[in-house]
């Protein structure tokens, strides 16, 4: 196996999909996705590419993070012909279209929610993060920056800790360069991280913090806009110096709730094994007897506010599952999440 390609994240998993292509074609990476094309690894370096009109047909498009089968031409870039199955893939409804899923990275092992320690700080969005971040096949990591803004650091991380069970959370400062060793188990050769996290939080920072050199120097792409003027496009997969990937792509900012259902089972299980003891299955913690979840309310083992942020992620996304498929929530109003996230596995299989 090529080193370079090890590098990237080239595995056993990628080559098994790839071996009906092998003297075909070669493997690549994207790295950037373009409005009229993209950048590619290859095991030479980092190439322009565009897609097959075969590919174009197909519903599915290359995704920054996506192994690809590709030829090159003679001037040295290269034309996409297959998108090799996804080992994990983060997407969103397309912006203003109803619900067309939209891949926006793949190929991801380790997610990074990205929260600054000041007035960013914020347990209910990170719960969402965490619901977003959490049945994608790649493992959730809370970091909490800027630590050097905050006086309480500690208290915050177990602030944390308490509505991520099982989530290693971490506090760093990416200006004072402090605790980022702390990330350095997820950033291996071939071990992708994507970031996910609001605008102004500080993924930049840490980016170039853990380049090693400034990405404005080497981080970016000239390419010519629709007018043929140059423009710098950030890109968007990056190789760090001393080993692992990181995607910092502008659409996870956007990302909204989309196939959330089975990630908010897991990060409200406390919650829905209470609902499993209510009396009426279609308890919904109001009046009704034999509720178990007022009563863990009423002797403290459940907050008001932790029921709240559970119903508030509910509605989002029943708002969701209701715009992919409007005739399944006519027919029904879904009461309680066991029975959407029933409704969404079928949806699934079909
Ligand atoms: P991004 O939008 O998430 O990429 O955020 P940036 O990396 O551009 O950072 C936004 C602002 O926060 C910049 O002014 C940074 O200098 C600042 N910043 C980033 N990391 C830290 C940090 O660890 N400590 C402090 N005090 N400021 C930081
Ligand atoms: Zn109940």
């Amino acid at each position: 196996m090529d080193n370079l390609l090890k590098k990237l994240g080239w595995n056993a998993f990628f080559g098994k999909h790839f071996r009906d292509y092998v003297g075909l074609y070669e493997p690549a990476r994207v790295s950037t996705v373009y409005k009229n094309g993209y950048n590619v690894y290859t095991k030479d370096g980092e190439i322009r590419a565009r897609i097959s009109g075969n590919l174009r047909q197909k519903e599915h498009l290359p995704a920054v993070g996506d192994w690809v089968a590709i030829s090159k031409d003679e001037i040295g870039s290269a034309t996409i012909h297959v998108i090799l199955p996804r080992k994990s893939k983060f997407s969103r409804k397309e912006a203003g279209k109803v619900t067309e899923e939209q891949v926006i990275v793949a190929n991801i092992d380790t997610i990074f929610i990205v929260t600054s320690l000041n007035r960013d700080f914020n347990l209910r969005r990170i719960e969402r993060y965490l619901a977003i971040a959490n049945e994608k096949g790649a493992e959730p990591v809370v970091i909490l920056s800027k630590s050097d803004l905050c006086k309480d650091v500690n208290n915050k991380i177990n602030e944390v800790v308490e509505i991520a069970p099982g989530i290693n959370v971490v506090a760093i400062s990416a200006t004072e360069n402090d605790g980022i060793e702390q990330l350095s188990p997820y950033l291996k050769d071939g071990k992708t991280v994507a970031l996910l996290g609001s605008s102004g939080v500080g993924k930049s920072t840490l980016i170039n913090s853990l380049e090693g050199y400034k990405r404005q120097n080497i981080g970016k792409i000239r390419e010519k806009d629709s007018r043929g003027r140059h423009v710098t496009t950030e890109r968007e997969l990056i190789m760090l110096e001393n080993g692992g990937l990181i995607i910092d792509n502008p659409g996870m900012r956007e990302l909204q709730l989309w196939d959330a259902g089975e990630g908010m089972l897991d990060l409200f299980s406390d919650i829905i094994e209470l609902e499993m003891q209510c009396k009426f299955s279609d308890c919904s913690h109001e009046t009704e007897p034999g509720c178990a979840v007022k009563n863990a309310i009423s002797d403290g083992s459940l907050s008001e506010k932790r029921l709240e942020s559970y119903r508030k992620l509910q509605r989002e996304i029943q708002a969701v599952e209701r715009k992919k498929n409007p005739k399944l929530a006519e027919k029904k109003k879904w009461k309680d999440i066991k029975k959407m996230a029933k409704e969404i596995k079928k949806i699934k299989k079909r």
